[in-house]
């Protein structure tokens, strides 16, 4: 309990120099956004790449919609690009006609991008967003049922194959629909839920391209937009590769290498290099970055996406005010669960091994 209150204090530290701006230049990045409340007052740009970038004038999703709710308010990453929550916006719409509640809204970005103070290796720029593989609730969940609901696995439980028990055709109706938007760019899932497709997937399969297997992903899907036209600063993937990604060269080397069980590893002779912590300092980031750290707030009501179904309202949701230390101390994934042996870990947490197929 002391070490942990040594580490809270050590990062209030952080925070409030960054705060001043008086930060030293090896501030980690995470430190600088993830203390922003609001984003910038600046026109909607994605600025890098989804990995090492940052957002202006980014905008938040509501809380709720015609067909959505989003989870872990706490956290403050309901923010993205417009283009993005036009997006969710449409597809929860989609969803519901296709016999889908609506969708749960997991992180997008910061309200400034950047990196995040836990979990993430992408969602910088506001173009990423994670939904839960969950239908909506039939009732409007409390503040605090979106921060407790736990998300639940498509996987059964210690495997890397789906659960035939929770997946259903709706599911793979949904990452249909959401990969059919010409805006997608890709879409993260677990391997296990990549093969249910390829499995049974009959007729068009050219959609099949746009889904991408990844580590994690088995509790949510991450839907990633391309850059809008005209984003001068944002730096695009490289395109997904030809063909439905069904390809034993795509896809069984996750099975067969990187969530096969692990060897134990043999004791080394030579004395291990104690290693450097490394993270992304701001100097790591496109130079616009500082000056969408620097720029004044939107003011939290004039930066709420505006939802197209004017007739929709919901009573507001007590929010408690954002408090970028609660982060630190919270759990940066869904579930409130130990990841199981097999693989199954939230993505950044384990090291990529190379080579590896293109996600
Ligand atoms: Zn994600």
């Amino acid at each position: 309990m002391k070490r942990l209150t040594a580490i809270f204090i050590a990062h209030a530290l952080l925070l409030a120099q960054a705060a001043s701006a008086a930060f030293a230049d090896d501030t980690p990045a995470k430190q600088l956004f993830g203390a922003k409340a609001l984003p910038a007052k600046m026109n909607a740009q994605p600025v890098g790449f989804y990995s090492k970038g940052c957002l202006a004038g980014g905008v938040a999703i509501p809380v709720d919609g015609p067909a959505w709710q989003v989870m872990r308010l706490s956290r403050n990453r309901r923010w993205g690009h417009p283009d993005l929550v036009r997006v969710i916006e449409d597809l929860s719409q989609k969803a519901r006609r296709d016999g889908w509640n609506g969708l749960m809204v997991g992180d997008m970005s910061q309200p400034r991008g950047g990196p995040m103070l836990t979990g993430h290796a992408s969602h910088q720029i506001g173009l990423d967003a994670d939904i839960w593989f969950m239908p909506m609730p039939d009732h409007r969940l409390t503040y605090q049922e979106r921060e407790n609901l736990s998300a639940v696995s498509v996987l059964k439980s210690g495997s890397p194959y789906v659960d035939d028990g929770r997946w259903t055709p709706a599911h793979a109706k949904l990452l249909h629909e959401a990969a059919s938007y010409p805006q997608v760019e890709r879409i993260l899932v677990h391997p296990g839920v990549k093969k249910k497709l390829c499995d049974t997937v009959r007729g068009d399969r050219a959609w099949l391209a746009k889904i991408r297997p990844y580590y994690g992903h088995h509790y949510h899907f991450h839907l990633r937009i391309k850059c809008p036209d005209g984003a001068a600063n944002c730096r695009p993937q490289s395109p997904v590769p030809a063909g439905d990604g069904c390809d034993r060269k795509t896809l069984d080397w996750w099975f067969e290498v990187a969530l096969a069980p692990k060897k134990p590893a043999k004791p080394s002779t030579k004395p291990e290099k104690p290693k450097k912590p490394r993270y992304i300092r701001l100097s790591d980031l496109p130079s616009t970055c500082a000056s969408i750290l620097d720029a004044p707030d939107v003011p939290a009501a004039a930066a709420e996406y505006a939802i197209r179904a004017s007739a929709f309202t919901a009573p507001a949701l007590d929010i408690p005010k954002f408090d970028p230390l609660a982060i630190l101390a919270s759990k940066p994934i869904e579930a409130r669960k130990p990841a199981a042996a097999t693989g199954l870990v939230p993505a950044g947490d384990i090291p990529v091994p190379t080579p590896r197929p293109s996600n």
